[in-house]
């Protein structure tokens, strides 16, 4: 189920000399994170751990789950997983995703379906569940017990959202915070690495070998950005009382009885630590979600337009004399339906019929991080709206919400749901993607079956792993 390659072969000249991850103006392999040495090194010595396919790897397929990479080799190591082995840990295999990172369920991937281990004893029984996705190879595998933590990629909840499925901890932190670097993009202003365990302090001891500024990936936090968030989000959450968000608009309708039982329960432990609990409102949560479907499919056809099958991949070998005909013989070979659907969408949005799609999607996911701005304590570090600092007293420090509306579905509930309009699919994304837009650290913890969110203002990552540690 597991798509886990383990490859001892540690010689790399037959690695194609090109790059897909396409995350930065150079693709030069001699200047890899030299950061590496800088981990604090052994603290993660013992520990094993498996990467999602979309992370490249020089001693396994770099496959991204997608047919048209089947065959390919990243000629360089991403650097999270030089940090990781410069930390002492050993990197297992590869794990399953949606192709690209495109889904929510591990069912749109090339090498098949990832199952839920949660559910083995069903499978014997014919009813075996899904994982969740895109990360559900990460998660199931943590899940198993096959390695101590797993490394996955949240475009719009695809760490947290399986993690919640398998019953383990999912943690997407700050957007920025954690390299890009030989990460196989989806959309680029969105995509975050993020840890997958069922230990929270590993989860923590990973996420601190993580978070470095990289001067390969342009969108990496530069170190005075980190060392004034260090500053800012110094407060110890033991002997604080904590002001703790419920905003009103993920109180959404397909919400499971059980899930909101948990809600409520994860809110009265939290008022029986001495925080406090209210209601708000972020308007804009409404409309995240033609926001994230509008902005990334529009990130996703212009960054999977690189994939012709010339450069890398599945090549189709009797079309070669007419290159036009080459291209869309692999690329209609080499995507699956899914990612064929998203490119078609993404495309339509970036062309001047559409209208402008593109602009309204951008102006509702600026809305979103103002109206953000407005419910959390913590000033954006980016941010120059000085009306922002106001109005702070009854500000949160943190919010909580359901991480997804169920547990995970049955294969064939999942397959009934999504038969008659693929939409269904993405309209459960609903709790996860406006974090996502607006880059907040946000993590999923279990409970049971279920998981629950809890998110920061951008940069307060450590406030969010500190109140989840108190919380499991
Ligand atoms: N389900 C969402 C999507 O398909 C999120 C995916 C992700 O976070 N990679 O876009």
């Amino acid at each position: 189920l597991i798509s886990s390659r383990i490859n001892t072969n540690k010689d790399t000249t037959s690695a194609e000399k090109n790059t897909v991850t396409g995350s930065s103006t150079s693709c030069n392999s001699s200047t890899a994170s030299t950061d590496a040495a800088s981990s604090p090194a052994g603290s993660l010595s013992g520990t094993t751990y498996i990467a999602k396919d979309n992370i490249v790897t020089t001693h396994e397929f770099s496959t991204g789950a997608s047919r048209i990479l089947s065959n390919y080799r990243s000629p360089f190591d991403a650097t999270v997983v030089l940090l990781l082995d410069a930390a002492g840990s050993t990197l297992l295999g590869k794990s399953n995703l949606d192709e690209f990172g495109m889904g929510s369920s591990t069912t749109n991937s090339h090498y098949g379906t990832t199952l839920n281990p949660l559910y083995s004893v069903e499978v014997e029984t014919g009813k075996a569940h899904i994982s969740g996705g895109s990360s559900g190879g990460s998660a199931a595998a943590v899940a198993g017990k096959l390695a101590n933590f797993a490394l996955g990629t949240d475009t719009g909840g695809s760490v947290r959202q399986p993690a919640s499925y398998c019953g383990t901890v999912g943690f997407k932190p700050t957007y920025g915070r954690i390299s890009r670097w030989g990460v196989i993009s989806y959309a680029q202003t969105l995509d975050t690495v993020g840890i997958i365990s069922d230990d929270i302090h590993t989860v923590e001891k990973v996420y601190h070998v993580l978070d470095k500024y990289d001067d390969k990936d342009p969108t990496s936090l530069p170190d005075d950005i980190r060392n004034s968030l260090k500053s800012k989000c110094s407060e110890d959450v033991n002997s604080t009382s904590l002001t703790v968000g419920v905003p009103r608009e993920f109180v959404v309708g397909d919400l499971s009885q059980e899930v909101k039982e948990v809600w409520f329960s994860v809110l009265s432990q939290l008022q029986d630590m001495g925080h406090t609990v209210k209601i708000v409102s972020v308007p804009s949560i409404k409309q995240s979600l033609s926001s994230y479907y509008t902005l990334a499919t529009a990130e996703a056809a212009s960054n999977l337009s690189r994939y012709d099958g010339v450069r890398y991949g599945q090549t189709t070998e009797d079309l070669q004399e007419k290159a036009h005909d080459l291209i869309v013989a692999n690329r209609t070979n080499g995507f699956g339906p899914e990612v064929q659907r998203r490119i078609l969408l993404g495309n339509y949005t970036l062309s001047s019929e559409s209208g402008d799609h593109y602009i309204k999607a951008t102006q509702v996911r600026e809305k979103l991080v103002n109206e953000f701005n407005q419910v959390f304590n913590l000033r954006h570090v980016f941010s120059n709206d000085t009306n922002v600092d106001k109005e702070t007293s009854g500000r949160c420090d943190i919010l909580v919400a359901p991480t997804a509306i169920n547990s995970a579905p049955t294969l064939e509930e999942y397959h009934q749901q999504n038969e008659t309009n693929f939409l269904n699919d993405y309209v459960n994304d609903i709790l996860t993607v406006p974090a996502s837009l607006a880059g907040l650290p946000t993590i999923s913890i279990p409970r049971g079956k279920h998981g629950i969110q809890i998110m920061g203002q951008f940069g307060a990552d450590q406030t969010v792993l500190d109140v989840s540690k108190k919380l499991m």
